[in-house]
């Protein structure tokens, strides 16, 4: 962009238009003026050669005494000059002067267009005998010319001059155009700064916030047009950074995550593989050992094994969900008939620990959703309350449903869950008493693995501790 402008635009176009009335009102004036003291001049000879042709009547009569004639001709204003010349040049008679010069008259202007022509004037012309300024105006008859002049005085100056009143007229025209075209111009130029300020900016790319109202006029609706249209851009280009931002960011967590989730699991296969192997090396080493012993250590290493394969199944679990919910079958289901299975499956879990699971959900609860997941939300939850509540009762109810969602809980009527913890239950591998989650094959993952299915379904899922005792997992599900 250029450097900046001295002037506004207002202030240039101003000036542009009040240059342009100036000259235009200036030659009208000229003209005008012109035209005016040629009229007056040509309304002076009129009268002048009108006396002329009336002396020149005269004299063609009577030609005896000049001086008689021309007393007895009304002359049409005072101090008038009157000369009678020859064809050949020679003055013969003129009432100003005592004794006539001998010169050729033929020479002077108006005497030469009279010869020419029958008549002749000059409109300022000095005169060497009466050593006077005169209007002269000639006029010729035959062969004898009469010529009438006028002092060329002041006050004859302003008889020929043009009406001052009309030029004063014309100035104050000019004003009242000038103070126009100043209001005129304030608003168009207006407009074009406004305009100015916002291509500036938007070309340093900032905000534009100067959506103000324009003048009802073209100029006007293409301005609000123009920075309507920036706006939006400017808008969708925000928009469009914050995605990107934001997929970034997500990109980042999910990176971060997956670390994380690799270091846990590196951690969490150690302990089972070198209790596995301590247990066969033990069985290798001795291999004299007494029999319940040796059974003893193969039921330890089959249990780690278990374990192993848990985390193994959970892990596999989490890495489908984490590829996102695009990569999932979902079909229709009977969430009645899922959580019958798993009732069924978990019956004797419920016997040995004395615990009545009690349902609370009608048939044909249908959602659209994945059999796996959905059936791995209801058996994380009724699992961990059957190995942690130490309760008698598992209750699993259908709370509300609405055109678009289920809300489900489960709850029971055992310990609950520290306050501190209840948030903090849903993350990757995080057990409030490590000891006991592993003893009972626990990998930290029940939960996460509920709560990334939850979320897979559209829902959300959270856990409040019920009184007397007890703690209750409310979660909701997309129809
Ligand atoms: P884990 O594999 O250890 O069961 P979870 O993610 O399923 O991992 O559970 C996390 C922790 O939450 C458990 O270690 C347990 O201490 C606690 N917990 C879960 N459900 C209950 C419950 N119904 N009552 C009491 N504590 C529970």
């Amino acid at each position: 962009m250029a450097g900046k402008l001295r002037f506004s635009y207002h202030t240039r176009l101003f000036f542009l238009l009040l240059g342009f009335s100036w000259i235009l009102v200036g030659c009208f004036v000229a003209f005008q003026y012109h035209r005016e003291k040629i009229y007056k001049v040509e309304k002076l000879n009129g009268e002048l050669q009108l006396y002329n042709a009336h002396l020149i009547d005269a004299l063609c009569t009577d030609s005896i005494d000049f001086n008689a004639t021309i007393a007895r001709q009304r002359l049409p204003m005072a101090g008038l000059r009157v000369s009678v010349i020859n064809t050949d040049g020679t003055l013969v008679f003129d009432n100003t002067l005592d004794s006539l010069p001998g010169e050729n008259h033929l020479n002077r202007h108006e005497i030469n267009d009279a010869m020419r022509s029958g008549s002749g004037f000059s409109l300022r012309r000095h005169s060497v005998s009466t050593d006077r300024t005169y209007f002269y105006s000639a006029t010729r008859r035959d062969n004898l010319i009469v010529r009438s002049a006028v002092p060329y005085s002041v006050s004859l100056q302003e008889v020929l001059d043009a009406d001052s009143s009309f030029l004063w007229f014309m100035a104050a025209v000019t004003l009242a155009i000038s103070i126009l075209g100043y209001f005129a111009t304030r608003s168009l130029g207006r407009t074009i700064s406004r305009l100015n300020r916002f291509a500036e900016k938007a070309e340093k790319g900032e905000n534009v916030y100067d959506v103000g109202a324009f003048p009802h006029d073209e100029l006007g609706s293409i301005s609000t047009h123009i920075i309507r249209l920036y706006a939006r851009l400017q808008q969708t280009m925000t928009e469009r950074d914050r995605e990107h931002r934001n997929a970034i960011h997500e990109q980042q967590e999910k990176t971060r995550i997956k670390k994380q989730l690799t270091n846990n699991i590196n951690h969490e296969l150690k302990t089972p593989v070198a209790s596995i192997k301590v247990c066969l090396e033990t069985l290798l080493d001795h291999r004299d050992l007494p029999p319940d012993k040796h059974w003893k250590f193969v039921e330890k290493a089959y249990r780690h094994t278990e374990r192993l394969a848990n985390l193994l199944n959970d892990v596999s679990a989490i890495t489908r969900m984490d590829d996102g919910a695009a990569n999932i079958e979902k079909e229709p289901l009977d969430l009645r008939e899922i959580i019958d299975d798993i009732d069924l499956s978990v019956a004797d879990q419920l016997r040995k620990a004395g615990i009545t699971l009690c349902m609370k959900v009608p048939d044909n609860t249908v959602i659209t959703g994945n059999r796996t997941f959905i059936s791995s939300i209801f058996r994380n939850l009724i699992d961990n309350a059957i190995a942690y509540s130490n309760g008698t009762t598992i209750t699993v109810q259908l709370d509300d449903e609405s055109a678009t969602s289920y809300t489900f809980s489960i709850s029971d009527d055992g310990t609950g869950i520290p306050e501190e913890h209840l948030e903090r239950v849903f993350e990757r591998f995080y057990r409030i008493d490590k000891g006991r989650s592993r003893l009972i094959g626990g990998t930290g993952l029940g939960l996460s693995i509920v709560r990334n299915a939850v979320q897979l379904h559209g829902g959300t899922i959270y856990a409040v501790n019920v009184r007397p005792h007890g703690v209750k997992f409310i979660f909701t599900l997309a129809r």
